[in-house]
């Protein structure tokens, strides 16, 4: 690495604390027949500890400049494939499509720049992962973890919350990067619920709790004016709350109840 020049727009902040890189793979209960996906193997320090304990790693990395070194660092590794790409371009179901696999897992120390895009996409994908487990920037975990009631509760903490439960892992200081970046970090685990509640429309459950953490000042009654306010109110009710209440106040069977009862 002595002469490789770090991208900040990529986000290239590379780990190299073997401690830490140990740490997050032990988060992840990785079992048989397991595929683990990973975004920017970066000179593939993580990616190693991966290919020790699973079947098999697909990694996803932009940047070309990395490929001499990552060829050198995986050599022993027939088991881990790197596809050089922007992830967010990808179709991911069919780069899997060759992969036999019951276990599906995301481990990464993500570029931060993109996380939400990322998660978004890993989510959206009909993929069923199984854990997630990231590297992210410390504040944007805490907003991830945020419970009801808290200023870093969002929609995005909501939507997380429908499929997974979230656990926060451990912090990770600025000094175990190089280059050294100004934020410190998280460790944060997506781990997919085993049952769902009932949901009859996922994409107007998103839209209801877009709109409803719209605007951060207003009110339900504000921001959901375009909904039925009646129906709503009667969800509401039925939790001890009201129309003047607030998103960030609201749990997520509230929201779940609203959608299904606006449906009707
Ligand atoms: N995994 C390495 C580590 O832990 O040391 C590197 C992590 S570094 C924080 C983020 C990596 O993501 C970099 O290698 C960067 O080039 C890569 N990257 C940035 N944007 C990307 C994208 N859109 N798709 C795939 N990889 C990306």
């Amino acid at each position: 690495m002595k002469d490789f020049i770090y991208k900040k727009s990529l986000g290239q902040n590379f780990l190299n604390d073997l401690n830490v890189l140990t740490r997050i793979v032990k988060c992840v209960p990785i079992t048989s027949k397991s595929l683990v996906i990973e975004i920017g193997p970066g000179s593939g320090n993580l990616t190693k500890e991966l290919g020790k304990v699973a079947d098999n790693v697909l990694c996803y990395e932009i940047d070309e400049r990395l490929e001499t070194i990552l060829d050198d660092t995986l050599k022993d590794f027939s088991n881990v494939k790197v596809i050089f790409d922007d992830f967010l371009k990808r179709d991911i179901k069919e780069d899997l499509k060759d992969y036999n696999y019951d276990n599906l897992y995301l481990v990464a120390n993500l570029p931060y720049y993109i996380t939400t895009p990322i998660i978004e996409k890993v989510i959206n994908s009909g993929l069923s992962f199984k854990y997630i487990t990231v590297m992210i920037q410390k504040e944007v975990g805490e907003r991830f973890n945020a419970k009801p009631g808290s200023r870093e509760y969002n929609s995005l903490t909501v939507y997380l919350n429908y499929y997974f439960t979230i656990k926060k892992e451990f912090i990770v200081s600025r000094n175990s990067f190089t280059p050294k970046p100004n934020v410190d970090s998280m460790v944060i685990s997506l781990i997919r619920k085993d049952k769902l509640l009932p949901l009859k429309n996922i994409e107007h459950f998103d839209n209801l709790i877009r709109d409803a953490f719209k605007y951060k000042r207003k009110n339900i009654r504000n921001n959901l004016k375009n909904y039925n306010l009646e129906i709503i109110l009667d969800v509401l009710k039925k939790y001890n709350f009201d129309l003047t209440s607030r998103a960030e106040e609201l749990p997520l069977e509230v929201f779940v109840e609203m959608s299904n009862s606006l449906i009707d």
